[in-house]
């Protein structure tokens, strides 16, 4: 069981499964072609719907994210894989929220309008006005942490109280 391929007794006809559940077809010299005989059924049948090979980058989703369910309804082309990982951005807050064009906040997990969120000025991160402060606060620790390692840092919530351990003597006046 579980073995694909011409050896397997479930071989009908150059149609086979991966192990991610998606449907290979045999289809020797298309352009798509892994090593040049199968491609993915859903690709074969986005390019019927088509009436022509889709161009290069292009990406085919499965709506209900069964990856063999390859009926027309059940596929949308993107333009490319920014776009379908935008789908699947956008299905995941669907799911956890209702509201596909919400954002996960990076450091509470849950989930905010977009106005209302964040955004890290130097990679794809968004917060929480909250959570960015204390997000903040922590990586000023961490970094202090790493520069200063015989000093210890205690946060008293406002200011920060340097604390020299009692093997430090060498401090210049
Ligand atoms: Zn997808
Ligand atoms: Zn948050």
């Amino acid at each position: 069981m579980g073995d694909t391929g011409k050896n397997s007794h479930h071989w009908k006809g150059g149609r086979t499964r991966t192990s991610h559940g998606y449907i290979l077809i045999y289809k020797p010299g298309h352009p798509r072609a892994f090593h040049g005989r199968y491609i993915y059924e859903h690709v074969a049948i986005a390019e019927k719907a088509l009436g022509r090979f889709l161009p290069k980058g292009v990406e085919v989703h499965h709506v209900n994210g069964v990856h063999d369910e390859n009926e027309n309804y059940n596929l949308v082309i993107c333009q490319d894989r920014a776009f379908h990982k935008l789908l699947h951005k956008r299905e995941k807050a669907f799911k956890a929220c209702g509201q596909a064009t919400w954002l996960s906040c990076s450091y509470c997990k849950a989930y905010g309008s977009p106005g209302s969120m964040y955004v890290a000025k130097n990679g794809p991160q968004h917060y929480h006005r909250e959570c960015m402060k204390v997000n903040a606060a922590m990586n000023k620790k961490k970094r202090v942490q790493h520069c200063w390692k015989e000093a210890v840092m205690e946060l008293d919530g406002t200011k920060p109280i340097w604390v020299l351990p009692a093997t430090s003597k060498a401090v210049p006046a």
